[in-house]
């Protein structure tokens, strides 16, 4: 009998990659679906990009890299936030990496073990939990609410930590709900995280290009009073549809940067080259296709969420950010498991169940309008369809 370690035995997953797979075995069945369920831009990266990358390969850009990233990459991440948020960043505190999960692996891994508590978003990024579990440390859930627009209260959060705080993770935009913590809240959060200076902060940032009715993001990085224990968790994925390219930075504290900095030579070295010089690419050439990928969600965000709150039982808040709608399913009577499977298997709908990004997601759906109107459309119908016939109207 093999005796792994205990933290393996405690580790989670991202059940959207299941949906995912049960959502192609079907296709393959010859069934249609209407993929709702995975969060990745349904874009193809903007040409431009890949011909970085392709020309990066050409020029021989086929070793190892420094650790951290290429120092041009580095310095046009520092340059970017300069632009967007105005704030001087060291481009020698920026690590590179394989997509935005490694930087919550390193900075859960950096703090957690027996004895810590972490806090983390719930309904959240399922991976928030399942590392800090996996790390022997408390995970501490701030439950974020539907009357509150899914933001974070600071109130709230504030009365979670106590002296075994480690770090607290935050995420706004966010998934999945799709929502957006205002200024003035995080303003209240930042005062009173002052009073805590041994806890570090984890924020969680991919979504910050996704913002709709004007919104402008809030970034943890404009705020001087806790940069000395910020980490910024930010990537290509999403901003510029790179899920597949493995390609995401932090921005870390003085303190930290060399432990992160041997975290990621222990675990891979160095993100691949070619990625780098489609980064570089992504942040400094034009940015059209991104402003055309969020004027194309913002449509099909109203066009969700009308669709869902036309659907006798379901209640959807427009979500202010990101690519998801997060309805209420409560008045269904029907638990949030049982309507994925429900809709995936039988009337052709891939979603996922709220309680797959923890406890406090029961009760909701969570919905990816990664994908056409008309698919969204026909998903409306199928959806309302489905429940007529299982409430029997
Ligand atoms: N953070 C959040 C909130 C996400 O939703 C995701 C991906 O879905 C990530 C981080 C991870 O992004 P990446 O694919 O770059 O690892």
């Amino acid at each position: 009998m093999l005796k792994t370690a205990a933290g393996i035995g405690r580790i989670g997953t991202e059940s959207a990659f299941e949906v995912l797979a049960r959502a192609k075995a079907l296709e393959a069945r010859g069934r249609s679906v209407i993929n709702l369920g995975i969060g990745q831009p349904d874009f193809q990266t903007p040409e431009n990009v890949v011909e970085a990358a392709v020309k990066a390969l050409r020029d021989g850009h086929h070793g190892y890299t420094p650790a951290n990233g290429i120092p041009e990459l580095r310095r046009a991440v520092a340059d970017d936030l300069r632009q967007r948020l105005d704030v001087e960043v060291d481009p020698d505190l920026i690590l590179v990496v394989p997509g935005g999960k490694v930087t919550m692996f390193f900075a859960v891994l950096m703090f957690g073990e027996a004895g810590a508590e972490v806090l983390y978003p719930n309904p959240g990024f399922p991976i928030y939990e399942s590392i800090i579990a996996y790390s022997g440390a408390r995970a501490v859930p701030i439950p974020l609410l539907e009357e509150n627009g899914f933001a974070f209260s600071a109130e709230d959060v504030l009365s979670r930590i106590t002296p075994a705080t480690r770090l607290i993770i935050l995420n706004s935009p966010a998934n999945p709900t799709g929502g957006v913590t205002p200024r003035a809240e995080v303003d209240k959060l930042v005062e009173g995280l002052a009073n805590h200076r041994d806890v570090a902060i984890l924020s969680d940032e991919i979504y910050g290009r996704m913002l709709y009715d004007g919104r402008r993001h809030v970034s943890l990085l404009q705020y001087p009073k806790i940069r000395d224990r910020l980490i910024l968790l930010d990537g290509w994925s999403k901003t510029y549809a790179m899920t597949g390219w493995r390609l995401g930075f932090g921005l870390w504290p003085k303190a930290l940067i060399d432990g992160a900095t041997r975290l990621a030579i222990n675990c891979h070295s160095c993100v691949n080259a070619p990625a780098q010089y489609a980064g570089i690419e992504a942040l400094t050439g034009p940015q059209r296709a991104v402003d055309e990928m969020v004027a194309a969600f913002d449509a099909r965000r109203k066009v969700i969420v009308a669709g869902l709150n036309r659907i006798p039982g379901l209640s959807c808040v427009t979500p202010g950010g990101a690519f998801y709608a997060f309805p209420n399913i409560g008045a269904t009577g029907i638990g949030a498991k049982e309507m994925e499977t429900g809709l995936l298997e039988e009337a052709g709908v891939a979603t996922v169940a709220g309680t797959s990004f923890g406890r406090h997601g029961e009760g909701y759906l969570r919905l990816s309008y990664a994908n056409s109107i008309e698919n969204i459309q026909a998903a409306m119908t199928r959806m309302g369809d489905w429940l007529a016939a299982r409430q029997g109207r």
